[in-house]
């Protein structure tokens, strides 16, 4: 039986293809679950672009798509503190370079895996196409666990990770940046060793970089930001605001961060946030310079807030963040954190908006629910967009040789959300589903990048 629903002739055309090459994936790799969960999640969205445009079909397109141009995997030996050498596993996949340069993070933690690491890169490229920047799409990483790690270790893994990683990247071919357990110190240690062994200074090949040697002002907030922009946009257009609301925000990494901060500027309430551990609530709000000061300076654990802020909670359980009452729910720790009990919950206590800061975090069965209960819900591939967009400013200054104040970049960023909202808006509306912004995102995105592919012939 098949997994999309029919309606038309037409659609139940398009809906066997889809089926056939779904198919085709799962056989070729069976263990890939999260690859073929974000392949089954776009092509449920794009379904209705298929029928408007069997040209798609007649091109392969999805066949194409759904295959990296480039996957690799390699070795990464190293030496630990006592003098041991330890193993881990590399990865770089190359999605897809139909509009740009391939453009995705890295990931440093011991749950990556390929299919992690192809389902990003496949998202990736969608994002990217959004933001309307020259961007093509690809992500990697390492199983390798930074926590508990000294900083000589740190540096040492990526050194070695780049001295095989520098074979496949450039500043025109494939340009790294970070994500979990990747971050500005990372990227120092791995830029060192890419301009060490290339002998030449090309600050275009990695972002996120330090802002003394080619980093962008602006870059380090950009998700976080983005993220509450593309919300602040959702509002508007219900005639709501986001100050007043109760806000609750998943993890306290980079997204999470600066996702409250942005937050907190414009007047919500930020209650609770979290780490794989456990969460914090903190009725009063939550206090950013303590979880800044815990997490990006002393890198401890969220449970330590609680010693300043006596009156705040703890409690070890990072998915029971999503039963506390919120008007405005942002996941921004990693995959699959929201599933069908927390978003019943969410719905229970009247959440508003769900905007994914994460990748994915929402399970297919959450999403639906989101859906179901007209939840303004907003996915991954719009909301976080602002981080690589503002990569890509990055990019743009090291290609130039100048430096843009952090204003100009923040208003730049905040015309990419607002033109990815508008286009998500018009997407959706074009294809008979106004308000379902996971349609809008995806056909929006997949357009622009099937469009050239199609331009550039069977490559
Ligand atoms: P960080 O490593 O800075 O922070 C990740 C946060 O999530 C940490 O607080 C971490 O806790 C928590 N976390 C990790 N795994 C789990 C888990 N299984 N359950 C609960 N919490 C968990 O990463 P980023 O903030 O950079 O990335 C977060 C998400 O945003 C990822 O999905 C990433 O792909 C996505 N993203 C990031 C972008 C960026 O610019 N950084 C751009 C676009 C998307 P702990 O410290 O305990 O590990």
């Amino acid at each position: 039986m098949s997994i999309f629903k029919t309606v038309s002739k037409e659609e139940e055309d398009v809906q066997r293809h889809l089926d056939e090459v779904f198919s085709k994936i799962q056989t070729r790799d069976p263990h890939e679950k999260e690859f073929h969960q974000a392949v089954l999640t776009f092509f449920k969205s794009i379904k209705p672009t298929l029928v408007k445009n069997p040209t798609y079909l007649e091109h392969q397109i999805l066949e194409r798509l759904t295959e990296p141009e480039r996957a690799i995997t390699f070795r990464v030996p190293w030496v630990d503190d006592n003098g041991k050498v330890q193993i881990n596993r590399g990865f770089r996949v190359q999605f897809n370079s139909a509009i740009g340069p391939y453009k995705g993070g890295l990931r440093f933690h011991p749950t990556v895996n390929m299919s992690i690491v192809k389902f990003l890169a496949f998202q990736q490229t969608f994002k990217n196409a959004l933001t309307g920047q020259p961007i093509g799409g690809g992500k990697g990483g390492s199983d390798f666990d930074p926590k508990g790690k000294s900083d000589g270790e740190i540096m040492r893994f990526c050194q070695s990770f780049m001295t095989e990683l520098v074979n496949y990247i450039g500043p025109h071919t494939d340009v790294p940046a970070g994500d979990i357990g990747v971050g500005a110190r990372e990227i120092g240690y791995l830029f060192g060793q890419y301009k060490r062994l290339r002998g030449s200074f090309e600050a275009g090949v990695l972002t996120g970089k330090g802002i003394g040697y080619g980093g962008s002002l602006g870059r380090k907030e950009a998700t976080g930001y983005g993220t509450v922009y593309f919300v602040q946009e959702m509002l508007k257009n219900e005639g709501h605001q986001l100050a007043g609301s109760k806000v609750v925000v998943s993890g306290s990494g980079n997204v999470s961060i600066y996702a409250m901060e942005k937050a907190i500027e414009l007047g919500a309430t930020v209650v609770a946030c979290s780490d794989s551990d456990g969460y914090v609530y903190d009725e009063a709000g939550i206090n950013l310079d303590t979880v800044k000061q815990l997490k990006e300076v002393e890198c401890r654990r969220i449970s330590d807030y609680v010693d300043s802020h006596p009156s705040a909670t703890y409690v070890e359980d990072c998915t029971g963040l999503w039963s506390i009452p919120c008007d405005i729910a942002l996941p921004c720790a990693t995959q699959n954190e929201i599933d069908e009990a927390a978003a019943k919950q969410l719905v229970k206590n009247g959440v508003k908006v769900v905007a994914e800061g994460a990748n994915m975090p929402s399970t297919p069965d959450a999403a639906e629910i989101f859906q179901e209960q007209d939840i303004l819900f907003a996915p991954a591939m719009a909301v976080n967009a602002g981080g690589v967009a503002v990569s890509s400013l990055e990019m743009a200054q090291n290609s130039t040789f100048s430096s843009w104040s952090f204003q100009e970049v923040d208003e730049k960023l905040h015309e990419i959300m607002k033109n990815i909202y508008q286009s998500c808006i018009e997407a959706a509306e074009a294809h008979g589903e106004p308000g379902n912004f996971s349609v809008g995102a995806t056909i929006a995105g997949f357009t622009k990048v099937a469009d050239a592919m199609i331009a550039q012939g069977a490559v």
